[in-house]
């Protein structure tokens, strides 16, 4: 067990190691950020910062050196660098990382533990997309195998599709069918380092161009029937990869049942509701698991919650959203408003 008051290495700069580091202080720990951009929003609220590139070993070992335990909040950490850790734990796992950081090897890990994905086929070089298309039919969507987030690396396509004129970049792609859905929903489990898994309720999540825009509590009786099917499934990658702290999964709720999409080894944007809306938020369980403290409860803490992302100039709404006492607004520090880029959330709960 790591007691309060050690200190806690977050790899990666940006708002969940923000709100991670920002549960790590209730709990009486320091954090420490590791990250390349010298603007760390996480940086900000932590006791120390190294700014310094994945693949500057000695700063990572010197990094390493001040920690109790590291975990990331950011899952394209490249894995190789890592080595330079040492012998400080890095939780989750970094295989967790390693599985979720290709898209390819996502989907299949998961289609071998019992999961259903959307059809897909990987393309190797743009040439393979035109044989992809015509094994699973359009429309689909082409997406980068990594790296790609929030919709970035996505291409659409349609039955009318000039495959030969899309100007896509040469690196590895994967193809998928496109999947007709009724809602999409996540699965936010927690898993402590003696096997015990806690689940918060799944949110309807929708998105808009590939950016999870709402979160809502409960989720639609659609959804509601798919949750136990999905858990499951969840547990069973938790278990596979013996994984200790936050993971997400997402699904898409089908008329044939979940569909998984993708899964990210750490806290996610579609339980920041937790903060205000359950007893124990994802970022305090995850502090919780890394550090081998008891998990905290993950019922609900009111009858509804209802989370809105602010993206780009929603943020310059923060004075109207104040004026309301019942919002819970969250901003994330960022200098700049860029279209599409994440400044804050608000959340609010029916009681
Ligand atoms: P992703 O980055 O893969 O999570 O994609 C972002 C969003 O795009 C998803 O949450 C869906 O709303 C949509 N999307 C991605 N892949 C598919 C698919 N195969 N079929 C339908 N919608 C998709």
């Amino acid at each position: 067990m790591i007691p309060p008051g050690e200190t806690i290495g977050i790899l990666g700069g940006g708002q969940l190691g923000r709100m991670l580091a920002m549960a790590a202080a209730q709990l009486g720990y320091r954090c420490h950020i590791y990250a390349p951009e010298a603007d760390s929003v996480a940086a900000e609220v932590s006791a120390q910062f190294t700014c310094a590139g994945w693949d500057n070993a000695a700063a990572m070992a010197r990094f390493a050196a001040d920690c109790a335990v590291v975990t990331y909040e950011f899952e394209n950490v490249p894995v190789g660098p890592l080595a330079a850790l040492g012998e400080t734990p890095l939780l989750a796992h970094p295989r967790a990382l390693q599985t979720a950081q290709d898209r390819l090897s996502e989907k299949r890990f998961v289609e071998g533990l019992g999961g259903r994905p959307a059809p897909f086929a990987s393309v190797d070089m743009p040439i393979d997309l035109a044989k992809a298309v015509a094994r699973i039919g359009a429309p689909g969507i082409l997406k980068t195998r990594r790296d790609g987030y929030d919709g970035k690396g996505q291409w659409r396509i349609s039955a009318g599709t000039d495959l030969a004129a899309l100007d896509l970049p040469n690196v590895p792609l994967i193809y998928e069918g496109f999947v007709t859905f009724d809602a999409e929903f996540s699965v936010i489990l927690c898993r402590g380092a003696d096997g015990d898994i806690r689940y918060w309720d799944s949110a309807e999540n929708v998105h808009v161009g590939g950016i999870l825009a709402l979160s809502t509590v409960p989720a639609s009786t659609a959804i509601g029937a798919q949750v136990a099917e999905a858990r499951a499934l969840s547990a069973r990658v938790a278990e596979a990869l013996d994984y200790v702290g936050v993971l997400t999964l997402e699904f898409f709720a089908t008329a044939d049942g979940p569909v998984f999409n993708e899964m990210a080894p750490r806290v996610h944007n579609s339980g920041h509701w937790t903060i205000e809306g359950a007893l124990t938020s994802q970022f305090e369980n995850h502090v919780r698991a890394i550090c081998g403290l008891p998990l905290g409860d993950t019922a609900l803490a009111a009858r509804g919650v209802e989370m809105k992302n602010l993206i780009g100039d929603d943020i310059h709404d923060w004075a109207r959203i104040l004026a309301d006492p019942c919002n819970h607004l969250h901003l994330y520090g960022k200098a700049a408003a860029r279209p599409g880029r994440k400044m804050g959330h608000v959340t609010r709960l029916t009681l």
